[in-house]
This record gives C-alpha cells, sequence and structure tokens, in this order.
C-alpha cells in the first residue's frame, strides 16, 4: 500500500536540550547547535522556495488546471442536483423578499449572510467541470472537497473516489497514471502535490484563492527569513497545507496562545515547556532563541477574523516594543489575507438572535465536521436561544416530531416534541460556509410538514432568478 504521511504540522519537530546539565553524554557545543539550527532554518526556507517553484511550474504541465470555464451543462448539473445557490426554491424566493417567508403561522428569518461561501461553490463547480471534461478518466478527490455530507454524496454519486486520510496518512495506492485527482477548497500539501505529479495524473487544484493568498504570504515571510505565526488548527488540512508553503512557522490555536509566545519574546521563558506546548505546531529544528526576532502573521481562512486581527497587533506591537518602531519593518511582516465569510456568517447570526425581531427557535444546517458551522450554533447557545444545529432533512423526523441534533460542544442529542403545531413560530436559519441552499430548503420543509400536516410543498418560480454570488 502506497501511503503518504500527512507532513509538517502534525509532525512533532526535532527536539533541542535547551536545560544546561541535561544530556551532557552526547551534548554539541553552543556553537554547534546554533549552526545545525541555522542549517534547519535555511533548509526549511530553501523548501519553501522550492515548493512556490514546484507549484508554480504545474502551470506547465499541462497536466494541471486552476481555472473555472462556467461550462453550462456543468451548472445545469449542479443546479439539478440542488448543489449550489437557489434560484427557483424557497431559499431564492425569500432573497426576493428581504429574507423572510410566512407559511401560516410559521415566520421564517433567513441570515443576511447565510451558506456556500464564494471559494466552496468555485471548488463544487470545478469539481463537477472536471467530471464534464474527463468521462472517461477515474476521478479522485484528496479527502473531503468540502465539509458537507451532501455535496460529498453528489461526488459519489459521480463516481469521484475519495482518497481517505488514517491515521495522518494518505492512501493513494489507488491513484493511477491518467486518472485525475481533485484537491479541495482549502488546498493540499505540496508534498501531496509532487507525488500526484509524480505519479502523471491530471490535477484540479480547487484551492480558493484566498487561501492561495495566504501561501503567498507565508512564501514571502520565509523569502525575508521571517518565521511564519500561523492562527490556525494544526490539525486542519488547510493549516497543514499552508505549513507545507511556509519556511519556520509556528501554530497557535487562539489569543492566549499567542499572549504565551509575545510574553515569550518580551520576558523569555521555560524553554522546555515552550517547546513541550508547541511540539505538534511548529517546523523541524525549531529554535525558541533565533526564530521569534523576525515573525510575519498568516491565518488560516476559517478562523475568526477578530481573533486574527487582534493576534497580528499584538506580535506588531511586541516587535515594537522588543526593537523599536524604527526597526519594525525588520522584525515584523503582516499582509491582509483574511477572508471575511465566516465573521460575515457570524456577524448575521448576532443580528438575526438579536433586538425585537428575535426568533422562537433558530435552525443551524450544515456538516456536523464544519468548524465554521459550530461557531454558528455556539452564538445562539450563548443568547439561550433553543438551536438545533442539523446536517440534513433527514435529522428531521417528522411524523414523530422528533429531531436529532448537535451542540456546539459537540454532544449528539435528539429532541422529542421539538416544535408544538398550533401555536404561532418563529423561526430563525442559517447554515454554513459549506452548505447549499437545498439543505435549508428541505430542512425547512420538515419544518412546515410539522407544523401543518396538509403542507403540500413550495412551489418552485416559473423562471431562475439571478443570483448575486458572495464576495465571500
Ligand atoms: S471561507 Fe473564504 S477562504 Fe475559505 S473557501 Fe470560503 S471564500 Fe475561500
Amino acid at each position: 500500500m502506497l501511503t503518504l504521511t500527512v507532513p509538517s504540522a502534525r509532525r512533532p519537530a526535532r527536539r533541542v536540550c535547551g536545560t544546561k546539565g541535561r544530556c551532557a553524554a552526547q551534548a554539541p557545543s553552543a556553537e554547534e547547535v546554533r549552526e545545525a539550527l541555522n542549517a534547519a532554518s535555511g533548509s526549511n526556507r530553501e523548501a519553501a522556495r522550492d515548493a512556490r517553484q514546484f507549484r508554480r511550474s504545474l502551470n506547465k504541465t499541462g497536466r494541471y488546471t486552476r481555472r473555472v470555464v462556467d461550462d453550462a451543462e456543468s451548472l445545469e448539473k449542479m443546479e439539478s442536483d440542488g448543489v449550489g445557490y437557489s434560484r427557483k426554491g424557497l431559499v431564492a424566493q425569500m432573497r426576493q423578499n428581504g429574507n423572510k417567508f410566512t407559511y401560516g403561522d410559521v415566520t421564517v428569518s433567513l441570515a443576511q449572510a447565510y451558506g456556500f461561501c464564494w471559494g466552496v461553490e468555485r471548488a463544487v463547480q470545478m469539481a463537477y467541470e472536471a467530471r464534464a471534461r474527463f468521462p472517461e478518466s477515474q476521478l479522485h478527490i484528496t479527502n473531503e472537497i468540502i465539509h458537507n455530507p451532501g455535496v460529498n454524496q453528489r461526488m459519489h454519486d459521480m463516481n469521484v473516489k475519495f482518497i481517505e486520510a488514517k491515521d495522518d496518512t494518505k492512501d493513494f495506492s489507488g491513484v493511477e497514471n491518467g486518472d485525475v485527482v481533485i484537491l479541495p477548497a482549502f488546498g493540499a500539501s505540496v508534498e501531496e502535490m509532487r507525488l500526484l505529479n509524480d505519479r502523471g495524473v491530471q490535477i484540479i487544484d480547487t484551492t480558493c484563492p484566498w487561501v492561495s493568498k495566504v501561501w503567498t504570504a507565508v512564501d514571502r515571510q520565509a523569502d525575508k527569513a521571517h518565521t511564519s505565526i500561523i492562527h490556525g488548527k494544526y490539525s486542519h488540512e488547510e493549516t497543514v497545507a499552508t505549513a507545507s508553503f511556509a519556511g519556520d512557522y509556528l501554530i497557535i490555536k487562539d489569543l492566549e496562545e499567542a499572549k504565551y509566545v509575545a510574553d515569550f519574546i518580551l520576558n523569555g521563558g521555560d524553554k522546555e515547556e515552550f517547546m513541550s506546548k508547541f511540539t505538534n505546531a511548529m517546523s523541524e529544528g525549531f529554535d525558541v532563541d533565533t526564530m521569534l526576532e523576525r515573525v510575519g502573521i498568516a491565518n488560516q481562512t476559517t478562523m475568526l477574523k477578530g481573533e486574527t486581527e487582534a493576534i497580528g497587533k499584538l506580535f506588531e506591537k511586541t516587535m515594537m516594543q522588543k526593537y523599536g518602531p524604527e526597526a519594525l519593518k525588520e522584525h515584523f511582516m503582516v499582509m491582509d489575507t483574511i477572508c471575511d465569510a465566516t465573521q460575515e456568517r457570524q456577524d448575521a447570526m448576532y443580528e438575526l438572535t438579536g433586538g425585537e425581531d428575535a426568533v422562537d427557535v433558530m435552525l443551524v444546517v450544515g456538516g456536523f465536521n464544519s468548524s465554521n458551522t459550530s461557531h454558528l450554533q455556539e452564538i445562539a447557545e450563548h443568547k439561550g436561544i433553543p438551536s438545533f444545529w442539523v446536517c440534513a432533512a433527514d435529522c428531521i423526523d417528522v411524523a414523530a416530531n422528533k429531531i436529532q441534533h448537535k451542540t456546539s460542544w459537540g454532544e449528539l442529542k435528539e429532541t422529542e416534541g421539538w416544535l408544538t403545531p398550533g401555536q404561532p413560530l418563529r423561526v430563525g436559519v442559517t447554515s454554513g460556509a459549506s452548505t447549499p441552499d437545498s439543505d435549508v430548503e428541505t430542512v425547512l420543509d420538515r419544518v412546515f410538514a410539522i407544523m401543518h400536516p396538509d403542507y403540500e410543498g413550495i412551489k418552485p418560480l416559473d423562471k431562475p432568478v439571478d443570483v448575486v454570488a458572495p464576495t465571500h
């Protein structure tokens, strides 16, 4: 079986003994340690440069695509599969009516920002276009194209095979020369791209341009010998990919960890503790003595915009304090790589659940492994609003008036009698960035069916309405 170890961020960095008196038997001199670390750092920078050149060189292979072509047949199939923005259904009708809809005594309010972000829609379209362009070839996708079970099922239906990841390894043994491999919206590591290129496959790279922009940022930071401080989750595929394009890097998950690192920069601290805290989240040969002298900020695009900005400001202030304003440019780099999609959906959720128009019950629709969807659920929970996170309409049993749902802290629950037919109901609804509009429509269908047993469905519009695609 040919497998590839998911690299970099998941792999613990080499440990460096930083405590006097320990490792005495094999202890190298301080100079030897420094030389080794400089070599490691230099090789990380070199690797980052190679990664950039390699990705660029893919364009010349004739086996690499990273553009949508707006193939009419593919767009039609997406629409008939209910994968994408609604053009005739309930969500399309709500968009025409201020994101409101009333059926009998049920009033539905849809969040102003919800559902498929631009990058996810683009990735799904590219996958459909790949199927149309290579009808005879075997298609694969590295793991899920997006975090949505319905969309992934459509991929299965189109005979796209999924390259599964188990225990940090992906099994590429089923991928053969001449096959087509789709890289997901959140990207793939350079090691995976190299393997696929060596295998002679056609690569369809759906990596969102916003994610590519982050890769450009870490690449520039490597060029200038700055360590990339990546705000993200070290095991998330997007962050693994970003780390593979970086030179020296450190991944921090939140502002609290950022404060710990900033304090270390200013005041020093226990090196062993530092290495142990970030053991899975740093580049090979990471040296706390030298690699925090010049830093740059990067981010996993689904992290909270406000938190990434706060982390950037914190490091800017820290480096200014340590090296003085005149030397800031030499010690700190930042480039605007924040995608607003996550924040916009959260802002819309706050708006929907606040004020006098507050709802009686919230429905949050999205894959159970989607982290941006879990944040939406969390907002409603914090406000004390009964909120049900469902991954699809199947979670709702109409006859039994029962719902299977997930809490923001990950508990799967089943609630009976969750709706009360005969009483007026104000429902709020939103959906995560990987959720097609059809999922929202089928979920609402079941709500109406519970509240009104004679419900026969919403008549679609005769003509499709234009969709103004979100900028994010
Ligand atoms: S959330 Fe932003 S970066 Fe991620 S796929 Fe969507 S548009 Fe692209």
